[in-house]
């Protein structure tokens, strides 16, 4: 088994950590911690702007932000980027000191900094396309689906089940009341 990317490009599952043999989701409470923290947070990410398109045009712009493609450091101190800003994160991180806070909780606050100051990588910078071509990118990642990754959310699945026993709750169903005639 391989690694696969969910949802969005960047963090890397080891297929092994979040899939069952069938290559459906595992229970979350069968996952490696950090495997789990990462495709929990995953499901609010993969609707989320890309955080250098909300830098420039805020929550009143939304409309204008781009969704986020690909998800970068720590869940929850993450970076997510559209397509046209990933390239501005890579500069920043290989080129201008954003390394030292690789794995750290500083990360998205030190690079949000950096592009709100006009950091931009310069015309025609691609950083990782060697990423593209890694031979571990080859085994398919499933669909991304939010609501399959909703299954198995311990939360999510206490909803669920309230739900349903409220739906099967006859509703005062009192079926030796006398109709009229
Ligand atoms: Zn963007």
């Amino acid at each position: 088994m391989g690694k696969v990317s969910i949802g969005l490009r960047g963090w890397r599952f080891e297929e092994s950590d979040v899939f069952t043999e069938n290559g459906e989701f595992k229970p979350t409470d069968e996952m490696p911690d950090d495997a789990r923290k990462r495709l929990v947070r995953l499901q609010a990410l993969v609707t989320a702007p890309c955080d250098a398109c909300w830098l420039i045009h805020g929550d009143a712009g939304l409309d204008e932000c781009n969704v986020a493609d690909v998800v970068y450091g720590e869940p929850l101190a993450e970076v997510v980027l559209c397509a046209d800003h990933e390239p501005d994160f890579l500069y920043w991180f290989a080129e201008a000191g954003g390394d030292r806070f690789k794995g750290q909780q500083e990360l998205q606050d030190e690079f949000h900094e950096w592009f709100a100051d006009g950091g931009r990588a310069p015309e025609g910078y691609a950083g990782v396309e060697h990423v593209e071509t890694d031979p571990e990118d080859v085994p398919e990642p499933p669909e991304p689906d939010p609501e399959a990754l909703n299954v198995d959310q311990p939360g999510e699945e206490q909803r669920r089940i309230d739900l349903r026993q409220e739906l099967d709750e006859p509703e005062d169903l009192d079926l030796d009341a006398d109709y009229p005639s």
